[in-house]
């Protein structure tokens, strides 16, 4: 086993890989920005080393800083956490090439799962089922006028390299398209250097539900079952649960099954997440992601499972340890992501927190690394806590969230924990009823 680890990140996803490795006696090595001093994930690990200044382009994603860090350190292995890095195969090759074990897949499957097509090519061949769309990139608009009357309007116009939303546009007629291929095309080139964009048929009205999947090395694979990630707003995730309200054990069993196959014929390691969009019974491939997730805790809440002490022992070439059988699920999870914002307007608050008071009981849950009189840097993401709770079934669960929201207090800053206690009495939500639009509509109709 690994003596040191080197967490390649911050905020509430370091304390989480530091709380795993603590638990299985290896040591931590924090590093972090001059803006972090301070964090959470500094204090508590073993060690720490500054790799630059606030921008995370000089620090978190500074691969010759982190690499140096492990070294003169002396550390064995690097979990890359998820966002900065973790899904960069060229930082995966080189943390290998220098002699350290990368805590996540093989480089040429994020290479892979990173260019939209081949990943959609891929999966295809491996037996999942994807959303009708273009074969491939589309280069001229003639070409794409004519695939966009075959698939039906509305279209999706998606970045070959996009993450986080980004380079998306939709088309509602042919009109439309012109126009949308070419913002799509400029946006996604500005995010990623890379204009290549490929289209989708639009799903009016999907869930967005996602399988987690664990391989090791010796092409063991399980699926842990279903998260649903249908609350968005502008395609990032607000809550999710697990289960999935809109599957039944049959249709969950299924497409576990597929995804765990899949997985298994491309030959991946590590933790992985297989997204779908799921309307009227059907599932259609999106994306794989080849990280841990921010909403891994509620799938660990469901299976009793600990999805990172699995990522670092399969790194340490352990087998998985566990088939299909063993799995069980328990109960209902879910997740609040609480974001540094307005809870209406939606704009980042960063500042000093005064009180701070996380919520705690049976069931309840929290993955933060806020404390009183911390400042929340405004450099990074304004997610700053999760708070995810567990009940013997949806209705417990629903009622010891209202309760954990209740008492969870973070003064000095707007957060969205206002959002999440409006959530909890909307009637659609409470019966399990949305998809992929509601939340929009719902943060729009309270504007
Ligand atoms: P990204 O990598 O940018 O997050 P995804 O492909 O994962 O992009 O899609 C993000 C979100 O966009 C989905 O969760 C869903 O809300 C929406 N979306 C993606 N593809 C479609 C589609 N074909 N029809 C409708 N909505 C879609």
């Amino acid at each position: 086993m690994f003596e040191k680890v080197l967490i390649a990140n911050r905020g509430e996803i370091a304390l989480r890989i530091q709380r795993a490795c603590r638990e299985m006696g290896i040591r931590t090595l924090a590093v972090h920005s001059t803006a972090d001093e301070s964090a959470m994930h500094v204090r508590l690990a073993d060690e720490s080393i500054c790799i630059g200044p606030p921008a995370a382009q000089d620090s978190y994603l500074n691969i010759s800083a982190i690499l140096t860090a492990a070294a003169i350190s002396n550390a064995d292995a690097i979990h890359p956490g998820y966002g900065f890095l973790s899904e960069n195969a060229n930082f995966a090759t080189m943390v290998e090439e220098h002699g350290f074990t990368f805590i996540g897949p093989k480089p040429e499957h994020i290479t892979l799962m990173g260019d939209k097509i081949a990943a959609k090519k891929a999966v295809m061949k491996a037996g999942i089922p994807v959303v009708p769309g273009s074969d491939g990139a589309v280069n001229d608009i003639d070409e794409a006028l004519l695939i966009a009357a075959d698939i039906g309007y509305p279209v999706l116009i998606k970045a070959t390299a996009g993450g986080g939303g980004r380079g998306m546009k939709l088309a509602n007629t042919a009109e439309e398209l012109p126009n949308a291929i070419k913002m799509a095309q400029i946006e996604s080139e500005a995010a990623f250097g890379n204009g290549e964009v490929y289209l989708e048929k639009f799903l009016s009205k999907p869930r967005h539900i996602e399988i987690q999947v664990m391989a090791d090395n010796f092409n063991n694979v399980v699926h842990l079952g279903e998260r649903d990630c249908s609350l968005q707003r502008r395609h990032q995730k607000v809550l999710e649960e697990a289960p999935s309200p809109a599957l039944n054990d049959d249709t969950r069993r299924k497409i576990g099954e597929i995804a765990a196959e899949a997985v298994k014929q491309i030959g991946y390691r590590s933790a992985g997440t297989i997204e779908f969009l799921y309307e009227n019974g059907e599932f259609y491939f999106i994306e794989m992601n080849t990280r841990l997730q921010v909403e891994h805790p509620i799938t660990e809440m469901i299976t009793g499972l600990d999805i990172v002490r699995d990522m670092i022992r399969i790194a340490a070439g352990a087998p998985l340890g566990y088939t299909q059988e063993d799995i069980r699920f328990t109960g209902h999870a879910i997740e609040c992501r609480i974001n540094a914002e307005h809870p209406e307007t939606f704009i980042p608050s960063p500042g000093t927190i005064g009180l701070y008071h996380a919520p705690g009981g049976l069931g309840v849950r929290v993955d933060s690394g806020l404390y009183s009189g911390y400042t929340v840097p405004p450099h990074y993401d304004s997610m700053v806590a999760k708070l995810i709770v567990h009940g013997t079934n949806r209705n417990e669960c629903l009622m010891r969230l209202r309760r954990a929201l209740s008492e969870y207090v973070i003064d000095g800053i707007d957060t969205s924990i206002p959002l999440h206690k409006n959530l909890m009495s909307e009637v659609d939500f409470i019966n399990g009823d949305y998809n992929i639009h509601w939340l929009e509509n719902f943060v729009k109709i309270n504007d």
